[in-house]
């Protein structure tokens, strides 16, 4: 395998509806850098990015398999309403950490009626294609530390 790289990209983030979900390219926000093999990012940014230099720019679809997956049903699930003990308003949109057997997560309230609160612990991008818009800031050679690390410093 090739030496890994640390790659930093300026990036805008849209859905099929052309709404911007997120970007580096604004005020107060730094350009993202990530280890190459030690998936700092989805899959299908990543691989588009295998090879690119300093300068390159590039727009990459990605679809859910190669992103944060597919919505599992199973994930969305009602609630008892007393769950949220001492949350005085809860409204679809709100997020909350649960325990979970896997660790902590971070889940969505997205209906509420008297007596249950339906929760989706989907990631939020699950389901989605994802169109980024890319340019390359800066490549260089990761740091062994980095590489043991499995991420930037
Ligand atoms: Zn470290």
């Amino acid at each position: 395998m090739a030496q890994p790289r640390v790659v930093t990209i300026h990036y805008t983030l849209t859905n099929d509806q052309g709404e911007e979900l997120d970007s580096s390219r604004v005020e107060g926000r730094e350009p993202l850098s990530y280890l190459e093999g030690a998936q700092n990012i989805i899959n299908g940014l990543e691989s588009a990015l295998n090879e690119k230099a300093a300068g390159d720019q590039l727009k990459v679809s990605v679809a859910p398999a190669d992103g944060y997956g597919e919505v599992n049903e199973e994930l969305i699930q009602p609630v008892p309403r007393n769950a949220f003990e001492g949350v005085d308003t809860i409204e679809p949109g709100m997020q909350f950490q649960a325990q979970t057997p896997g660790g902590p997560q971070i889940v969505r309230v997205v209906e509420v009626s008297e007596e249950t609160v339906t929760i989706d612990a989907n990631h939020p991008l699950a389901g989605q294609t994802l169109h980024f818009d890319v340019e390359v800031v800066e490549v260089r050679e990761a740091s062994e530390e980095e590489q043991e690390h499995g991420h930037v410093h």
